[in-house]
């Protein structure tokens, strides 16, 4: 057992009750945590050099401490500061302009490690213009032993000094530390054991330690969090479920794939292979089905709902707004009714009577497939034996919904379909206890999307491509922004549009409105007729971002594009290049920003969404990308989602390995890393149920 690094920091010399207290702000409780609490940088001090043998021009960094200040006023509007400085074997003076503050700042007796442009032409002085400057703890003494030293992320009432100086008692306590990550891995990676890493990240002394250290630490947590992850993986795979599957495709599957209008792509086989080897397993599905905008995810899970009839059981579709579900609803049908498929749709505004009714059947068993929005995770549904449950756009549910809608059958096979591109990484970290399947190819004969970003300004040459395009007999989509603060101004935004364009530009042509505070019945009307035809311009808020599929729609225009992020225009892009006819996206936005200038030209210059994912996160980091809803993202001390990607599928594989030769970690030589497992994850279960 690693007993020291659950010691409290208040066990080291140097940290008494006072001092503990500080620690603990930020988040050091144990000689552990200190251990672990990392240099933010370094400075390489084994190029200070005495001031004296300077040359004039070059920049170089000299420790000094302060004799005394003097300022200079050579004219009006110009203020002089100059340090004079002993770096033990004579004077420099430190120049800076206009910045008094740092007489204050560093008195007299002050050490400081001053980096700046050497200046030898005013009267054989050494000045050096300051670029950096900083007050050092380090002792006189030590001044020309110089090294890499380490500087740390502090807190009001601690200094660098002082966190060597207890580092330095934590490093000596660590002689029979004992690493918990298996020694094949440390070999295979060329990875430092745990003592190695943690003298070299603290007392590095060379580049090379501190880079072999950041490596090992890096793997460590990325290593540990996917541990965690497969090992949650694990336990869902463990329970075996009450039904069965007949292996390979039934009658009914083979009906359902005959009937369709299209032949399935590769990646779409792919994915499916991969959806019944799970289903037909003894153990449930978990799985993520990703896939961008367009690219066929509604037609896998239908054969998952077929499926799921061809074995006597009845099969769930979770959309998370009323548009999407009266759409699958819609679409579904077409293809299922025929097949004799009793095919049922399950939203809020049902009426009761209606509603009533249903439930019973859904109760008896009569109605095999059941598509519905949050409706469908109530209460008073309840399933005759429901087997298979598909989750669309996952990222708008929470963790929650998606286990209730589980939790409606006995270990039900689940899949959750996302077209949210969502990194590769971040899919990892994020869905880390679900498997996954990505369809990257759309089907084809799709044309890419022609995106352009215009200034408002050129809104009449938008509304004469609308023309031209209605004219074809095509469809046009116009989104109005979404105001964040409140719902009502966004949507008066789109009503106020909407009257204006029919009043006006589209007196001759039919403009519809969709919002997000109609009713569900209005919404469906609305719906149908843009469908059908009957209307050619739809006026609406970003209701329609998921899901809407009408491919004879080839315009899509967003007002004020660069309010969204990247993921949501290209999601609303998504809505258009769903036939064969030439598509158009048009961003309309005069960007303040130098992002918002970026996020238009990733918009025009890429249209696979993988590729805008990672931008997006290159731009806002993973905490914006995924907004509050995602929250549960977990933090990392030294990794980097983004920079660390391939150390985090190397760690997802290690880990699944791992967990599959000894599940619960109860192999002696997986002692110690179960203890740490549980040291860094055992009280935060909630971490685990990400996704
Ligand atoms: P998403 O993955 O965004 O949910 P959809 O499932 O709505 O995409 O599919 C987009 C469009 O592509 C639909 O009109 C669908 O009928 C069509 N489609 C799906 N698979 C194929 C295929 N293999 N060949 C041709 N068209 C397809
Ligand atoms: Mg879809």
């Amino acid at each position: 057992m690693n007993e020291i690094l659950k010691k409290p920091v208040q066990y080291l010399k140097g940290v008494g009750p006072k001092r503990a207290g500080i620690l603990k702000k930020i988040n050091i409780l144990t000689v552990g945590d200190l251990l672990y609490h990392f240099p933010r940088e370094y400075q390489d001090r084994s190029n200070i050099c005495p001031a004296q043998g300077l040359e004039h021009g070059r920049v170089a960094t000299v420790m000094g401490r302060v004799l005394y200040a003097r300022e200079l006023k050579p004219r009006r509007g110009l203020t002089i500061i100059k340090l004079a400085l002993d770096d033990g074997q004579g004077v420099f003076f430190a120049v800076w302009f206009n910045q008094k503050y740092v007489i204050k700042q560093y008195p007299p007796g002050t050490m400081l490690l001053v980096t700046g442009k050497v200046d030898k032409s005013y009267r054989g002085e050494i000045q050096l213009q300051v670029i950096d400057c900083e007050v050092t703890g380090e002792s006189h003494q030590a001044l020309h032993g110089g090294g890499i030293v380490p500087i740390y992320p502090l807190t009001e009432g601690i200094s660098q000094k002082y966190i060597r100086s207890v580092m330095q008692y934590a490093l000596q306590e660590t002689a029979s530390l004992r690493d918990f990550i298996p020694e094949h891995l440390l070999v295979k990676y060329r990875l430092p054991g745990l003592k190695k890493a943690i003298s070299s990240i603290h007392r590095p002394e060379n580049e090379n330690d501190i880079r072999q250290a950041r490596r090992r630490f890096i793997f460590e947590e990325l290593f540990l969090l996917q541990l965690a992850l497969a090992k949650q993986r694990k336990k869902i795979k463990r329970q075996q479920k009450s039904h069965r599957y007949p292996e390979g495709n039934g009658r009914l599957v083979e009906a359902f794939l005959k009937q369709l209008p299209f032949k399935l792509t590769a990646d779409q086989i792919k994915v499916w292979n991969e959806i019944r080897g799970d289903m037909e397993s003894s153990y449930p599905m978990n799985r993520l089905l990703q896939g961008d905008v367009g690219s066929g995810k509604t037609v896998v899970s239908a054969l998952v709902l077929v499926k799921a009839v061809e074995a006597g059981l009845q099969g769930a579709l979770m959309a998370p707004t009323e548009i999407l579900a009266e759409q699958h609803y819609l679409g579904l049908s077409r293809w299922l009714k025929p097949l004799g498929i009793n095919t049922a749709l399950l939203t809020g505004s049902i009426k009761k009577s209606r509603r009533e009714k249903l439930l019973a059947e859904i109760e008896r068993g009569e109605v095999q497939v059941l598509i519905g929005t949050h409706a469908l995770i109530q209460d008073m549904v309840s399933f005759k034996q429901l087997g298979a449950v598909v989750v669309d756009e996952q990222h708008r549910f929470g963790v929650k919904q998606r286990l209730a809608l589980q939790a409606k059958g006995n270990l039900p096979d689940v899949l959750v379909m996302t077209a949210t591109p969502i990194p590769r990484t971040l899919a990892l970290t994020v869905y880390g206890d679900l498997d996954i399947s990505v369809i990257y190819h759309l089907p084809p004969g799709r044309r890419p999307v022609r995106t352009y970003h215009v200034t408002h300004r050129a809104i009449n040459d938008v509304y004469r491509l609308i023309r031209r395009e209605v004219k074809n007999g095509k469809q046009a989509y116009i989104v109005c922004p979404l105001v964040e603060e409140s719902e009502m101004l966004d949507v008066q935004a789109a009503v106020d549009l909407a009257d204006r364009l029919s009043g006006t530009v589209f007196r001759d042509l039919n403009v519809g409105l969709l919002h997000g505070r109609m009713k569900a019945g209005e919404k469906e009307a609305v719906m149908i007729e843009f469908r059908d035809g009957n209307i050619d311009i739809l006026v609406s808020t970003t209701v329609i971002e998921v899901g809407v599929d009408v491919p004879n729609a080839t315009v899509m225009v967003i007002i004020d594009a660069h309010r969204f992020g990247l993921a949501q225009l290209h999601q609303l892009r998504g809505r258009v290049g769903r036939g064969r006819s030439q598509s158009y996206c048009i961003l309309v936005a005069d960007p303040k920003t130098e992002e918002g200038r970026q996020r238009m030209a990733a918009m025009v210059n890429s249209g696979d969404g993988f590729v805008l994912a990672e931008e997006d996160l290159r731009l806002r980091g993973p905490g914006e990308f995924f907004g509050v809803k995602q929250s549960g993202l977990p933090e990392f001390k030294i990794a980097s989602i983004i920079r660390d990607r391939r150390a985090m599928e190397c760690a997802r594989e290690e880990a699944a390995v791992l967990i599959e030769k000894d599940p619960e970690l109860q192999r002696p030589e997986h002692q110690l890393l179960a203890q740490e497992l549980y040291h860094r994850f055992g009280k935060n279960e909630k971490l685990l149920n990400i996704g």
